[in-house]
């Protein structure tokens, strides 16, 4: 076990337990959450060290998300799915004012949004740690991923964006991928980052039962201002913050099913439209953001 006794961002001793979370997903084990009260960064503490994190993601949910065509609830997903890659490519195009460009997509799952991007003509490279998923990426979308070892093949100023989709939050190493995305990524290259917000709506409404901690999985809670100091560690400057809609929806939902609420649908609805609708006007009420660096 892993325990942090100061904090892993500013090195500040002034640390203090905010929520015991619980794996609803895995182990059902509880986890301690802490915040630094210098610069207000929050982590998950006494975590599995690394070698003993893959038991961890022994759930379904972290290879495929169902990919069968099942169910309304499947069917949602799949078209919000589909929906979400073109948003994030019509993103990418406006922020780098590139009609096509290369990329590398750091934790790239099961390899849908390279698949995605590749098909629109881009070129883009993915990085994937699991095995199983590297595997189910090239039977299912026809893609070969890279282990992470590969990310020091590169050559320097190669890529014009490095993209991380919700996975920074899992990495033991961020600092080590970042400083490669430095590396790599040509002048005034862009890193876009995409996390969860524990200072949105649907964060401070669950609490400790928000179902973006994720806990021990996410090992890292940033807010606007820890990324930002994280991310300048590295010579990165924040460019612009994107609104993701519908992962209001979906945590809210999920943290209503592991509530085991009665009616978790309805109720996940409803509190992810209040986050969508509050999020309108207060960018930080949204449940998740994403972050466009540029390498300065
Ligand atoms: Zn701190």
């Amino acid at each position: 076990m892993l325990n942090h006794n100061k904090c892993p961002l500013c090195g500040s001793g002034d640390i203090i337990l905010l929520y015991e979370c619980t794996d609803y997903l895995v182990s059902g084990e509880k986890f301690p959450v802490y915040r630094c009260r210098s610069c207000t960064f929050i982590f998950t503490n006494n975590i599995p060290e690394e070698k003993e994190a893959a038991r961890y993601y022994q759930s379904e949910e972290y290879i495929s998300h169902s990919d069968n065509n099942n169910g309304l609830v499947n069917s949602i997903y799949q078209y919000v799915r589909r929906w979400m890659l073109s948003s994030k490519l019509r993103m990418l195009k406006k922020e780098s004012g590139l009609v096509k460009a290369s990329v590398l997509d750091i934790g790239s799952g099961s390899g849908y949004f390279p698949a995605y991007l590749i098909n629109k003509g881009w070129e883009c490279q993915g990085i994937e740690i699991s095995k199983e998923a590297r595997h189910y990426a090239g039977e299912r979308n026809n893609i070969g991923l890279k282990p992470p070892e590969d990310i020091n093949n590169f050559e320097n100023s190669s890529i014009d964006i490095v993209t991380m989709w919700h996975t920074l939050e899992h990495f033991y190493q961020p600092g080590e991928y970042l400083g490669s995305s430095y590396r790599i990524l040509r002048d005034k290259g862009l890193l876009v980052i995409a996390l969860p917000n524990h200072q949105s709506y649907d964060a401070r409404k669950y609490r400790e039962e928000w179902a973006a901690w994720d806990v021990p999985r996410h090992l890292w809670h940033h807010n606007i201002d820890t990324i930002k100091l994280l991310c300048d560690k590295y010579g990165f400057k924040l460019k612009s913050i994107y609104r993701l809609p519908f992962d209001a929806y979906y945590v809210s939902a999920l943290t209503e099913k592991n509530k085991k609420s009665s009616i978790p649908l309805i109720k996940g609805f409803t509190t992810g439209f209040i986050s969508w609708i509050s999020s309108i006007l207060i960018k930080r009420n949204t449940s998740s953001l994403v972050y466009i660096f540029r390498k300065d």
